[in-house]
């Protein structure tokens, strides 16, 4: 689920290779969401393997073919070589809206529901974002996404074995430039936000993303709210 900046390289630290992701999900198109798509993009193609899906809101296929374009060169000279296959042959681009956005015969299903990621401050979006729920037959996962506070996300969640929350902290906010602390603060969770989510929300154990620092102090205004498990996210995290 998205693809951020140095997807491929994650890949290979959990022993999986370009060729092993079959449908990539996204929530949303900022870029430290979609940075990796072209490296996963281009690579896949270069060894060859086979199709590969992205599904997300609307501009996932304008995404697609900005990728395309850039992979023109790499193809023209590797075509040379005479071992390529027509690059947009293998990517099959979905813009979709929310609701059930997959299913497959193993029973997974997957559900989308429109955040407020884009939708608090100002500066109102046409584009859309996402929180996405899979449901197997085995769990249920929810991603928040990026997002503010969100009754529909809310009601996602609700009742999900595991909720993988995004957070912004103060200290986060204050990394970023003036003219978007705004939307850092309007628009993504805070620690206290996530607690009262989960609780709305009934989930069994909360994982923490996004965030780059987090104190002891926010992990406690989580825990005044929810006293489920709470795990601080980390790269290559298992559970
Ligand atoms: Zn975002």
């Amino acid at each position: 689920m998205d693809a951020g900046v140095g997807v491929v390289r994650q890949l290979a630290h959990v022993g999986l290779t370009v060729g092993d992701i079959d449908i990539v999900f996204f929530t949303h198109l900022h870029d430290d969401h979609t940075a990796g798509l072209p490296a996963l993009m281009t690579f896949r193609h270069t060894m060859r393997r086979g199709p590969l899906r992205l599904i997300g809101p609307t501009g996932t296929t304008a995404l697609r073919d900005g990728v395309l374009a850039f992979m023109n060169a790499n193809t023209a000279i590797r075509g040379q070589e005479g071992r390529m296959v027509n690059p947009a042959t293998l990517f099959d681009a979905s813009d979709v809206e929310p609701g059930i956005i997959y299913s497959d015969a193993s029973g997974l299903t997957v559900t989308a529901v429109e955040n407020t990621h884009y939708a608090l401050t100002e500066f109102v979006s046409p584009q859309k974002s996402f929180a996405l729920r899979f449901d197997s037959p085995d769990r249920s996962i929810v991603f928040t996404g990026d997002t503010g506070e969100s009754r529909a996300v809310e009601r996602l969640a609700e009742g999900a074995d595991i909720l993988v929350s995004e957070m912004v902290t103060e200290a986060d906010v204050a990394m970023v430039p003036t003219p978007v602390q705004a939307h850092m603060r309007a628009e993504h969770l805070s620690p206290a936000q996530v607690g009262q989510l989960a609780a709305a929300a009934g989930v069994a154990v909360v994982v923490l993303s996004h965030y780059t620092h987090a104190s002891p102090d926010d992990l406690a205004s989580i825990r005044e709210q929810f006293s489920g498990q709470v795990i601080a996210g980390e790269d290559l995290v298992s559970l």
